[in-house]
């Protein structure tokens, strides 16, 4: 029988969100067609380090820690439900994560904050590493570092394996997929979502959930939603070292390390060298400066590592509002519309997300509220955004306009 075009969601972008939409509104009975501008995957989840730190950065508000720990644990626990739910091994290896100290005023506030989240919040399994115990834990670790706030349920994942396999299962149960089908325009008629039109035509469904991530603004301009852009390398495959999940600060900015892949690969990535317009945001290519840059985390944080080859580098753009989470939910006065954009950290929240957001529109409403990542909870501020940013710069602007 054939369903009813109304019934149809269209799902706008096929990067991790897409894919575990697709998945969750097949799996509730739901008519779903999957319209994305390149390949399935090809956006900033391709690009990704696939570093799961379920609380990441400086947050010292116990209480707006504890509104994202609600999503981050149920996140952790279908990650390991995933593996036998969906019959592929994606990669998912829990061998913690570290954050970081490079001087003794970071290790001072790394204190403050573990003793914050065990008192506060009951987290019993936050750790405080000195510069030994941390170089017990891994030795390539540079002597430079303080120590470390260290979680051993954080790890990482391969986000390709991932959502390739929610799209396989989508589509084993009737979704479909449209690549190279940029979506252009949201249509609506008397304040209902009818549709949307595309570079090769229209395409009807009564609901559509934009998931483009970094490309908000170009169909929900009213989202405070800018694009970011990141990078990586990776190196040649080295026999299994101790290296970790991690986040630390060099030459003021922030980077990152993914811990190796099960293939032993080392990853690692970060900021662009530079600050750069909304539009460079976007920006795939990757210069020599910025190579050497991050090449530079490896040889400065890991010098144990420092003679691996890089194989590879690439960037992408993520998405990031204000507050650092993401928008998820219904798009007041449009009925039918739907956004769950702006991920910075999404290995934490896009399985847990997409889920809820498919329960909230099948049911009505999902397992748990979505209220703190409401994407109209910005009301109509307006934000001054720097003409050139990166996530430093970013951050400091967002501080100091709170
Ligand atoms: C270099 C890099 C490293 C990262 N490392 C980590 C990490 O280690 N851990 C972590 O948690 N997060 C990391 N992230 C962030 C993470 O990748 C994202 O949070 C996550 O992948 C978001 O998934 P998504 O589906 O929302 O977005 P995306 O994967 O970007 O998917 C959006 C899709 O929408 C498509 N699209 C855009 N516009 C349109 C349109 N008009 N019509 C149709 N389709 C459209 C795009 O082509 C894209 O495929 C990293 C990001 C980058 C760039």
């Amino acid at each position: 029988m054939k369903r009813s075009l109304n019934n149809r969601v269209i799902v706008i972008g096929a990067g991790l969100v897409g894919c575990g939409l697709a998945y969750h509104l097949s799996r509730l009975g739901r008519s779903v067609v999957v319209l994305e501008k390149r390949n399935a995957v090809s956006g900033a989840t391709g690009r990704c380090g696939g570093m799961i730190m379920k609380i990441d950065g400086r947050d010292s508000d116990p209480a707006e820690i504890a509104k994202r720990w609600i999503y981050v644990a149920e996140n952790d626990r279908m990650l390991d439900a995933f593996e036998a739910e969906l019959g592929v091994d994606f990669g998912l290896w829990r061998r913690g994560s570290l954050d970081i100290a490079t001087s003794d005023e970071e290790m001072d506030l790394l204190a403050q904050l573990v003793k914050m989240q065990r008192e506060k919040l009951g987290d019993e399994e936050i750790q405080l590493l000195d510069a030994s115990a941390l170089r017990r834990l891994s030795p390539v670790i540079s002597e430079r570092c303080k120590g470390a706030r260290y979680r051993p349920s954080d790890g990482c994942l391969d986000p390709f394996k991932l959502s390739h396999a929610l799209l396989s299962k989508a589509l084993e149960m009737g979704a479909e997929i449209r690549s190279w089908t940029p979506v252009e325009e949201i249509l609506m008629r008397g304040g209902s979502v009818t549709g949307v039109r595309t570079s090769s035509g229209t395409v009807e469904g009564g609901t559509v959930v934009v998931a483009v991530n970094g490309w908000a603004a170009d169909l929900l301009p009213q989202l405070p939603i800018v694009p970011l852009r990141a990078l990586a390398v990776i190196t040649e495959p080295a026999p299994p070292v101790p290296a970790f999940t991690f986040e630390a600060e060099l030459h003021t900015k922030i980077v990152y390390g993914c811990t190796q892949t099960k293939r032993g690969n080392i990853l690692v990535g970060g900021p662009p060298e530079q600050p750069a317009s909304r539009d460079e945001q976007f920006n795939e290519t990757v210069s020599l400066r910025e190579l050497q840059f991050n090449t530079s985390v490896l040889t400065e944080l890991l010098p144990g590592l420092g003679d691996l080859n890089i194989i590879r580098a690439w960037s992408g753009a993520m998405g990031m509002a204000p507050d650092g989470l993401p928008c998820v939910g219904k798009i007041d006065g449009c009925d039918g519309l739907y956004a769950a954009a702006g991920y910075p950290n999404g290995m934490s929240y896009t399985p847990v997300t997409a889920r809820l957001l498919a329960e909230l529109i099948v049911e009505g409403q999902s397992s748990i509220p979505l209220t703190t990542l409401d994407p109209n909870r910005f009301g109509s501020r307006t934000y001054d955004w720097p003409e050139t940013y990166d996530y430093t710069v970013l951050a400091e602007y967002l501080d100091r306009s709170g």
